[in-house]
């Protein structure tokens, strides 16, 4: 595997000729994974290149203002798998945005995409990046997977401008998974490549209103619900979490992107310093860690709950009911008691 980071010179030349690129970012695709896709499919197509941009599923309405949005192909509809089985088939180069490893596809994708043939890229920030690619441009120091993809673009296209589109799409990635430039993650270089944006033509007034001023009633009342009956603080352990059981979804006609943020509001209670979201989605329990500090939530999502993530903000599963989940993760707490006291 190369490392384009270290060495950047290699990266004009991968584009030079007209290739067929297949762009993927991960299951339940956030503000990051289809901003830096787009900005990424934005900049590629307009060089010329053929460009299939692919995510595993349906993205947050949120999303919906994005540039380009309609550009977007979702593996688990009919239309949308036949055409990204088709670029799996005739790409030259895939891109993997925003994730780790092709696991981060869900099961039926990953395999589709293990089928292919071409070279390999990945851009991302996670935490354990996979190595079998052809080409890595990773950092766990990057903010998001956005900031990524303006560095890249820079060298791809030295002394262009950033377009305007690009700039709106690249932010909404850097402003969602930053925490809106609160988490540690955000650094000097992100609020260069910000600087960068806005001379590009952002318009961050637009953006931050387009993701965050546009809830609906329903997720406010979830939101609401969720606070005032499903927060579970645990005082002794400096751990809050939430149940969030298929019923309650139902209740508040639950879309996908309605529990984005909540478990940060577990987070913020005084004195907590580590959270989690319990969510039933289907046979399984979708798990959301969130920490302050040092304590490492990528390594409890990979120890317990087999996911990943950042230090800070990480994911996984549980393939049980909720009720036993909660018991599931009331042992994970009691058992790194010294852990969740000491950071
Ligand atoms: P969230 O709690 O918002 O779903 O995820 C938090 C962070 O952890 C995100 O950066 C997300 O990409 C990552 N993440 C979530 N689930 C998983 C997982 O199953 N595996 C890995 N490697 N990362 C995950
Ligand atoms: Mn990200």
């Amino acid at each position: 595997m190369k490392d384009l980071r270290s060495e950047s010179h290699l990266i004009p030349e991968i584009f030079e000729l007209p290739r067929r690129i297949l762009l993927t970012t991960h299951k339940s695709p956030d503000g990051d994974a289809i901003g830096s896709m787009l900005g990424l499919f934005h900049t590629l197509t307009e060089m010329g290149h053929t460009v299939t941009a692919a995510a595993p599923d349906n993205f947050p309405a949120f999303l919906n203002w994005m540039p380009g949005i309609e550009n977007v192909r979702t593996f688990d509809t009919p239309e949308g798998r036949i055409e990204i089985e088709h670029a799996v088939q005739v790409s030259d180069l895939h891109i993997s945005l925003d994730y780790n490893a092709l696991q981060r596809l869900g099961e039926a994708m990953q395999q589709l995409c293990e089928t292919f043939t071409g070279e390999s890229l990945l851009i991302d920030h996670h935490r354990e990046p996979c190595t079998t690619y052809t080409y890595s441009y990773h950092s766990i120091d990057a903010s998001s997977t956005a900031e990524l993809v303006y560095d890249f673009i820079s060298i791809i296209l030295p002394g262009h401008a950033i377009r305007t589109d690009v700039a709106q799409c690249l932010y909404a990635g850097i402003v969602t998974d930053t925490g809106s430039f609160r988490f540690p993650s955000a650094s000097a270089h992100t609020l260069r490549v910000v600087a960068g944006l806005k001379e590009a033509g952002l318009n961050h007034a637009e953006v931050y209103n387009n993701i965050f001023d546009t809830n609906s009633l329903d997720r406010l009342r979830l939101l609401g619900y969720v606070l005032s009956s499903k927060l579970t603080v645990l005082p002794e352990f400096n751990t809050a979490y939430i149940c969030l059981s298929a019923a309650d979804l139902e209740r508040f006609q639950y879309k996908p992107g309605d529990s984005e943020g909540f478990v940060n509001y577990a987070l913020s209670v005084e004195g907590v310093q580590f959270a989690c979201l319990l969510k039933e989605n289907g046979s399984e329990v979708r798990i959301s860690l969130r920490s302050k500090g040092q304590l490492d939530v990528n390594s409890l999502a990979r120890q317990y709950f087999s996911g990943g993530g950042h230090l800070n903000a990480a994911g996984g599963r549980l393939p049980l009911p909720l009720a036993q989940a909660e018991q599931t993760f009331l042992e994970v707490v009691h058992h790194n008691r010294s852990l969740l006291t000491n950071s």
